[in-house]
């Protein structure tokens, strides 16, 4: 079995964890877990994955707050631009040193811990509750976070319908009416064809 401060993502948290009332920053760079999106939007598995943020020990466990700032490849779903790629979300977590033994495969107990407080998410400390592994934490915490319609910008005004210019460069972007006309025409034309056709 690999242990625990073997993960990537652990931070070793004894020291916060001995008594209620201590604090411990956290500055550092984590690899990407692995999940996080798909082809349209997504932060690659193993970048650079900035964390900062503490470890606050209360009474009945640690609660983690910070945040996460990655790079997020994908394409803004209106003009076909690449996004920028600077993400950051916030990271809010409770780590108990009672983790119910039967939370995972026991609805009820898990309804209960939702219940207590929907915005908050609960993971484990490792057994011996030495170490605190953020990889499930970033990954809920940015699939979560990702945009379903990523945009460049909130107001992108996308590509031209008609011959696919980007009107975010060209905001006087048009067709005159006679092109419509034209259209129309052409449409029309074709529409005889057929029917001399048929
Ligand atoms: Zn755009
Ligand atoms: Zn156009």
């Amino acid at each position: 079995m690999p242990r625990p401060e073997d993960s990537a993502w652990a931070v070793s948290v004894a020291q916060v964890a001995a008594r209620a009332g201590r604090s411990k920053p956290i500055d550092m760079v984590v690899p990407a877990p692995s999940g996080i999106g798909d082809d349209i939007v997504g932060i690659r598995e193993g970048s650079d994955v900035h964390v900062t943020g503490s470890f606050d020990s209360i009474v009945d466990g640690l609660i983690f707050n910070g945040r996460a700032d990655a790079s997020i490849v994908g394409e803004c779903t209106r003009c076909l631009r690449p996004l920028d790629p600077h993400w950051s979300v916030r990271l809010m977590a409770f780590f108990p040193y009672d983790m119910p033994e039967d939370a995972h495969g026991n609805g009820e107990e898990v309804d209960i811990i939702a219940g207590e407080d929907e915005s908050e998410d609960v993971y484990p400390l490792s057994h011996d509750g030495a170490f605190a592994d953020l990889e499930s934490l970033l990954r809920d915490a940015l699939v979560e976070s990702l945009p379903l319609q990523p945009l460049c910008r909130e107001d992108c005004r996308g590509l031209c319908s008609q011959c696919g210019a980007d009107l975010n460069e060209d905001p006087d972007h048009h067709h005159d009416v006679t092109d419509i006309r034209f259209a129309a025409l052409e449409q029309l034309k074709a529409q005889l064809e057929r029917e001399e056709r048929g």
